[in-house]
């Protein structure tokens, strides 16, 4: 980090900023210009705060030379962070397919879904029961209800299962829950990513609706700093100018991201474009630009779906989309470690 000074600045102002930096074991190492002096910092900066530097009477500009992000940073961790769910794992080469309802409906549902996912290839299983909806008077899932029959299926396949959380107050429910996700809502619940960090369950956060990569980083960061590194990314689409989709797919992010961070990176092509003969087009082009995975909505009856019916899969089209996927893999794109 470097910090540009005002010019004369007051001598004890300058000492008391010196003595703070180097408080928090940061060295400090001055040049003096012809107008300017600049400060030089060498150390761990994550836990500076940049603005109250740039508030400062003396301080001109303050310029970051490293990420504010230090857990998720590739640079500290070359290689990519390995996450191992039941049978199966996330990252370090194998290709994981979350597929499943937006919602819990009922029983057989889930079950009839979890059993066609499995069939067709899927690694794990997905549905929501605490559901993030834009109005309150929409299906909002079984909640408790729901997980019950989440982990039902789960026990008759064996599928690992992944379902969101939207509050503190219901981490007690998710103790048999394999992955717990995270939603674009809620990606920046500081609070609620702060107790995720004291888990040991792995979290896959979804990026924001109108969320930098920087922020996504920041927020896995949150939880890594509280001690668990076991964080999943998935690009989901942003908002942009544009209407003809649900979001925009920012396809860019993925092989981004895998400069930037080990951590796993997927992709959710049925929220991204919210139709449904959209999801495979986008879902080979994720799986050819270096995803580590997929997460797909398939419902059994997409017409009678209680949520996000027009971007569900039936299984047919869901077992479809993994035959393409699967021929692409081979040629997918393999971020070098240094782009
Ligand atoms: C979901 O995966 O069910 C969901 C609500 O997605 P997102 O948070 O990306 O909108
Ligand atoms: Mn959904």
């Amino acid at each position: 980090m470097i910090v540009i000074l005002k010019k004369n600045p007051d001598e004890k102002q300058l000492k008391n900023l010196m003595g703070w930096l180097e408080s928090m074991n940061i060295s400090v190492h001055p040049t003096e210009g012809k107008t300017h002096t600049i400060l030089g910092l060498v150390g761990d900066t994550s836990a500076v705060d940049i603005d109250l530097l740039r508030a400062l009477d003396i301080v001109a500009d303050v310029k970051r030379v490293q990420e504010p992000y230090k857990n998720a940073n590739r640079k500290f961790h070359e290689d990519d962070t390995v996450i191992p769910v039941g049978q199966t794992q996330l990252g370090g080469g194998v290709f994981s397919v979350i597929a499943g309802p937006c919602s819990i409906e009922s029983e057989e549902q889930i079950c009839a879904v979890a059993q066609a996912v499995k069939a067709s290839g899927a690694t794990m299983l997905r549905g929501g029961a605490f559901k993030p909806r834009t109005s309150p008077y929409a299906f909002q899932g079984l909640r408790g209800h729901g997980l019950e029959l989440l982990l039902k299926a789960k026990r008759m396949t064996g599928l690992p299962v992944v379902t969101e959380i939207m509050d503190l107050s219901q981490l007690e429910l998710f103790d048999e829950v394999d992955v717990i996700q995270v939603g674009a809502r809620n990606m920046q619940n500081f609070e609620l990513l702060k107790e995720l960090g004291h888990t040991g369950k792995p979290i896959l956060i979804k990026r924001g609706l109108a969320n930098t990569l920087q922020e996504l980083l920041m927020s896995a960061e949150y939880v890594m700093a509280g001690g668990n590194h076991q964080v999943i990314l998935c690009e989901r689409g942003i908002r942009t100018f544009e209407t003809a989709t649900r979001n925009t797919l920012d396809l860019s992010a993925v092989p981004m991201l895998k400069k930037l961070t080990h951590l796993p990176v997927i992709v959710d092509p049925s929220h991204a474009t919210g139709i449904s003969w959209m999801v495979k087009p986008l879902a080979m082009a994720a799986t050819a630009c270096g995803a580590d995975g997929l997460m797909i909505e398939v419902h059994n009856d997409p017409k009678s779906a209680l949520c996000d019916g027009a971007q569900s899969l039936t299984p047919e089209a869901f077992d479809d989309v993994m035959q393409s996927v699967n021929a692409i893999l081979p040629h997918a794109f393999k971020a070098p470690k240094e782009v």
